[in-house]
């Protein structure tokens, strides 16, 4: 850097990444690093972390060494901090000696200012004293939950970080991630040694995302229509199969959509081409297991869709975080059916028994999240223990639906209580409906049960709707579960159902249950959860120019277009992901302001002035046309 005196922080965002303000928290990471203090920053996926050192790292005197576990992403923030004219590269089992050796040449003569390095790599001297001569000012370690054996990714290397302490007294140390339960948080402190750290903790929540949850019926013609209305957006679909990845990547690829299929079958070669290929806009929609996601920090994925039930709630949320990163609208859909429960929970079988109930409980809390008529992001928040406000949030499919229809369920309500007190107030939900419906099992003739005065008399509602029913009891405190046994026995307002005249209601979607069920239990996937289709907002927006769909300007739309096409040309011929040439939300200002020169160029979002000089002819001639 020709300049030596401490810049700005606003200035280096302006000017160098093309940022006019701060996301919450940045400025006091950052701040915090600046007056020498250290930090751990704990920011939701697409907070915003790597800025949070990126900026100070151009305002300190030294070099500043990132520690990231994954080699794609070290290559990605590079490409991206070169492209905005910052001297940065990275250390890793990736590049041929050669390469090697003029990096670590860089690097010993202090001519970067960003060095990413994997943490192996830091366990021998080699790279080490490449900081003989020029110290780091500034150690970062990104993804810091993998020191932690809590977290949900430890990794042994991260446990030898805190020796570097020694090494580089004098350096600030920033740790940051995106999972981090107290527990991980000291764990984290603690092995790093970080000292007296400032703790910053940002809020889960992610605005931006429009989040539902939809009947899954006719999944493959469904999910082809979702993407075809989604033409030229990237997106990924999560399944909880090999076989159905390729199933659906084949039905999306024979209507039309750019779509390959990613799982852990796959040769390595070919999932490092599909993700290559994904990163860089050539390939539009992965059709995956979760083995797809972990080390791509694509920020315009603009949809997640999940095929088949996720395994936990944390599962679920840190697989649509990977949408809208950029802070644009984008849809996170859940397709979903009861029978989906049974079909995951089979997996769980084989488990010592103590895994086999957590893993349980973890599904369970994802099936009452996907059946719930709440807010989405209420449950979610809740769930995370953070606190929210009480008001619908406009963006889940529960909010927009509005106040729904109910039916009164009170004699079916009342039949199901009365069993539950007939038999003895011992038995699971599953044999009270059993009884109901007049199943002859094995432990009914045991107990002879077939002689119950509610033998039988529950032909209104199917299996599944009995148990939803049943579920929906519980919730209302009509019925309590034993926590261990499963057992339900009555709760005071069940007292109150027998005796007064006021009905017992619930959402009418509760009834469509008994439509799609089998007397017999067999698991009809249409049961479950009502179809929200109908009723959700148009979405036929092809691009993110706004939140509600409404109101496109149909020349910015075709301009938003070719200047796509500009950029991704842009792209090839320096071999970089069309976001490290300009984010979409600069395209899409692009196309609505129409600068015409270079100085209103320079206003654009994410436009910085290395930017500017090596794009802005290439833009403003189309910009012009
Ligand atoms: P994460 O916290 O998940 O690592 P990133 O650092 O990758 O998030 O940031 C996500 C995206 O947001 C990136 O494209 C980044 O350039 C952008 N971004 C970060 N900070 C700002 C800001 N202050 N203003 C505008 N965009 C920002
Ligand atoms: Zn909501």
């Amino acid at each position: 850097m020709a300049d030596m005196e401490q810049r700005l922080p606003e200035e280096i965002l302006k000017t160098v990444f093309g940022y006019d303000s701060w996301r919450p928290l940045q400025r006091e990471i950052i701040d915090s690093i600046l007056s020498g203090r250290d930090a751990l920053a704990v920011l939701p996926t697409g907070g915003g972390k790597s800025l949070c050192y990126q900026v100070p790292a151009l305002a300190l005197p030294g070099p500043t060494l990132v520690v990231s576990p994954l080699i794609a992403l070290m290559r990605d923030q590079v490409s991206a901090l070169t492209a905005a004219g910052v001297e940065a590269v990275f250390i890793n089992s990736s590049l041929d000696p050669d390469e090697r050796r003029g990096i670590e040449a860089l690097v010993r003569d202090g001519a970067v200012r960003l060095v990413y390095a994997a943490p192996e790599s830091l366990a021998t001297d080699r790279v080490l004293s490449l900081f003989n001569e020029t110290p780091p000012s500034m150690i970062v370690v990104d993804e810091a939950h993998c020191v932690s054996e809590w977290g949900h990714d430890f990794r042994p290397e991260y446990r030898g970080l805190g020796s570097l302490r020694d090494r580089f007294p004098h350096a600030v140390w920033l740790a940051t991630t995106a999972t981090a339960t107290a527990r991980v948080r000291d764990d984290v402190t603690r092995s790093l040694g970080l000292r007296k750290p400032a703790v910053f903790l940002g809020g889960f929540d992610r605005p931006n995302l429009r989040i539902s949850v939809e009947h899954k019926h006719e999944l493959r013609r469904r999910l082809v229509r979702f993407a075809l209305d989604r033409a030229g957006q990237s997106g990924i679909v999560y399944c909880g199969s090999r076989r159905r990845t390729e199933d659906l990547a084949a039905a999306l690829s024979s209507a039309g959509v750019s779509a390959a299929a990613y799982h852990a079958g796959m040769a390595t070669e070919d999932r490092t081409r599909v993700q290559e290929a994904f990163v860089r806009d050539d390939l539009l929609v992965v059709v995956a297991t979760v083995a797809f996601g972990m080390g791509i920090d694509k920020p315009d994925v603009r949809w997640v869709v999940h095929a088949d039930l996720p395994k936990s709630i944390e599962n679920y949320y840190q697989e649509i975080g990977r949408a809208g990163r950029d802070g644009l609208p984008a849809d996170c859909i859940l397709y979903y059916s009861a029978g989906d429960v049974f079909a995951a929970s089979r997996f769980f079988d084989e488990l010592p028994e103590d895994q086999r109930q957590a893993a349980l409980s973890r599904l369970t809390a994802m099936r009452d999240y996907a059946e719930s008529d709440r807010c989405r992001r209420a449950l979610i928040l809740e769930h995370f223990g953070e606190e929210h406000e009480d008001k619908p949030c406009e963006a889940c499919d529960n909010c927009l639906a509005g106040p729904r229809e109910t039916v009164d369920l009170s004699v079916a309500a009342q039949k199901l209580l009365s069993c539950v007190k007939r038999t003895g107030e011992r038995f699971g939900a599953s044999h009270v409906v059993d009884v109901l419906l007049g199943v002859v099992t094995e432990k009914v003739e045991r107990f002879g049960h077939e002689s119950l005065s509610t033998f039988g008399i529950g032909n209104e509602l199917g299996r599944l709707g009995w148990m939803a029913l049943a579920r929906k009891l519980e919730a209302s405190g009509h019925l309590t579960r034993d926590r261990e046994r499963s057992t339900l026995s009555l709760g005071k307002p069940a007292y109150e159902l027998f005796a007064s005249k006021s009905p017992y209601r619930v959402s009418a979607d509760l009834v469509g249950l008994a439509a799609g069920t089998t007397r017999n239990g067999s698991h009809d996937t249409n049961a479950g959860v009502r179809q929200t289709v109908g009723r959700r907002r148009s979405q036929k927006t092809r691009l993110p120019f706004s939140t509600t769909g409404d109101d496109v300007d149909i020349g910015a739309e075709e301009l938003f277009m070719e200047l796509r096409s500009l950029r991704k040309r842009l792209a090839d011929q320096s071999g970089v992901p069309p976001y490290v040439v300009f984010p979409d939300r600069s395209l899409k200002e692009m196309a609505l302001r129409r600068p015409r020169d270079a100085e209103t160029l320079a206003t654009i979002y994410g436009v910085g002035r290395a930017k500017l000089e090596r794009y802005g002819e290439a833009f403003l001639d189309v910009l012009m046309r």
